[in-house]
Parts: C-alpha cells; structure tokens; sequence
C-alpha cells in the first residue's frame, strides 16, 4: 500500500464534509434529555496521523458527550492494572450481539457474554480499575483521559446530572452482574464514575488525538507522551472490532474494515493502527445509537485513502 500523503488526506475530510453535510435520517438520543437538545446539524471532522499531523473541518471545536467512546479509554486504565489476561477473563471479549445496554446479554451468559464496550461490560470495567476509594479512582481516570486527549477534559455537569437521574436501567445491569461475582468494587460508586465519564466533554479534534494515541501505539502522536504500553493497543482495537457499535458492529466492520467505536453523544471514532485515526462528530443517530453522517464520513475516508485493514491490495 503506497503512503498516505497530507495532501490526500486533506481532501478526503474535506470532500467526506461536503458529501454528507446534509445526509438526511437519524435522530438525536432522546432517552437522555441532555442530548435530545443538542443542535441536530453540528458536523465535524477531524483526523490525526500517527506522526502528530491533525486535519479539522467543520464544527470541530464544539464540546460534546464523548458518552460510550469513554469505554475505550477507561478499558485501557483497567488493562494497565490489570492486563489483557484479566480483562478476558474477569469481563470478557466476545460480542454480545445485542443493544449497547441490553440485559439479557447479561442474563444469558454472565461468564462470557459481556464486553468492556457495551454498558454491561464497560460498568465492570470501571469497577476493575484499581484504587483505594473512588475520589482516587476518579483521579486516575482523569489523569488518563487528559494524557489522551492533550489537555484536562471538563465533565460536562447538565449531561452528567441529566445521565445520573436517567440511569435506572445501567444501574440495573450492574446490580445483574454483581449478583452473578461479574462486579468488582462498590456497585453505586462504580455505576456513577462510569456516567460521570460518559459525560466528558470532548470535541472532535480531542477524540481525533485520542484515538490518534491508539493508533501511535499508545504515544500520544501530539505531545509524545506514552500513556499505555504498546502491546496493549492491538487488545483494545480488538474489542472495537467485536463490539465497538453494538449490535451493528458486524455492518461498520464489514464495510470499514477497521476498528470503530461511537456514542450515543454523535461521535465516532474509526483507528488506523500506525497510520492515523478518524473522528467525526454529527448527532443523529441509527437505530442501533451510531451516528449517521459519522458512519458515513468515517467509511469514506477510509475508502478514499485506501485503509481498510482486511483489504490486502
Ligand atoms: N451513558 C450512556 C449510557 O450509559 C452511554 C451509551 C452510549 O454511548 O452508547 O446509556
């Protein structure tokens, strides 16, 4: 495969923000009231190399939910503690195959069924984290995101208190896994770090460099910064492939052919490993919660610069 070059990568995220600019269909989450209200037509895209180069269009600077792309980042603060090893282990890689938050996922097979990227998994994984009470595990979750994204990322406190007074159902499943010895730390305090951290707000230049940092192989390409050992990287893309957009993570998969990981805040993030990362930010979502035009905008981009990873030409 020939390199790519800034210029191709420049009119790919331009003409990926001009085609779809104005792509119809989805809807903004409406089951957190916080993101209901969101402006429907924000759109941004952002694409940082593994050498530090970073390539914006649209609205990059606005600050949104990072929501369920948090997971990847809290999964590489347990993986850090604990290693790949555990993570198998004590919360599982498969695909559950089912909706971001479904219990029966769950239910049916509490061993093996979760994965740190759907709410089931993901709460476990906050819980896996290792520190002596939850003050000091809020420290080094922050402590991480800010050496992924290059700067400290303020909570974002309407969407965190929107999210805390909505999360019955993730409250639910924790308590589910927790009855099965799938949990490993104080249920409450777990389920409200894990929606503290879903409220993040990041803008699609942040999440571009700190999917960037997965790409690099765990050095942030912008301050150069190592934030997780180099062979934990491939790990944690693996989960993106398996389960990084719920139960339509089979389609993105089988039309990207990279790793990808979105929230129901609108973001999207699609890695490259040792190239660069993508990321697009546009709300309105499909049915499985991914965002429409990110979808769309990734998928182009990829296709423009040749990087899909299952195609060998
Ligand atoms: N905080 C959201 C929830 O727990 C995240 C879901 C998502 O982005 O998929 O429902």
């Amino acid at each position: 495969k020939s390199p790519v070059t800034e210029a191709a990568i420049r009119s790919a995220v331009n003409e990926a923000y001009e085609k779809y600019k104005s792509a119809p269909g989805g809807a903004n989450a409406s089951y957190i009231p916080f993101l209901a209200d969101v402006d429907p037509k924000l759109y941004g895209i952002a694409v940082c190399t593994a050498d530090g180069k970073v390539y914006e269009v649209g609205d990059t600077k606005y600050e949104f939910g990072i929501e369920s792309i948090s997971k990847v980042f809290v999964l590489a603060l347990a993986m850090e503690d604990r290693g790949p090893e555990a993570i198998q282990d004590s919360i599982g890689v498969n695909a559950t195959g089912m909706p971001f938050n479904s219990v029966l996922a769950v239910e049916l097979e509490p061993a093996r069924a979760v994965n740190p990227l759907v709410n089931a998994g993901a709460m476990a994984t906050n819980s896996f984290v290792k520190a002596p009470n939850s003050a000091a595990k809020w420290t080094r979750i922050d402590d991480i995101f800010a050496k992924f994204a290059g700067r400290r990322l303020p909570v974002i406190d309407k969407l965190y208190a929107s999210e805390t007074a909505t999360n019955q159902h993730n409250r639910a499943i924790a308590w589910l896994l927790y009855s099965y010895g799938r949990f490993y730390d104080n249920v409450d305090e777990s389920v409200d770090l894990y929606t503290k951290a879903c409220s993040y707000g990041t803008n699609t230049r942040d999440l571009a460099v700190m999917a960037g940092t997965l790409a690099n192989n765990g050095i942030n390409p912008v301050t150069k910064e190592r934030v997780i050992k180099a062979d934990h990287c491939p790990k944690i893309l693996a989960t993106m492939i398996t389960e990084g957009l719920y139960d339509s993570t089979g389609d993105w998969v089988y039309h990207t052919g990279v790793p990808g990981k979105s929230g129901v805040g609108g973001g999207i993030i699609a890695v490259i490993p040792g190239k660069l990362a993508i990321a697009v930010f546009a709300p309105p979502l499909d049915k499985a919660g991914n965002s429409v035009k990110g979808q769309l905008a990734a998928k182009y981009i990829v296709d423009k610069l040749g990087l899909n990873l299952l195609d060998g030409r």
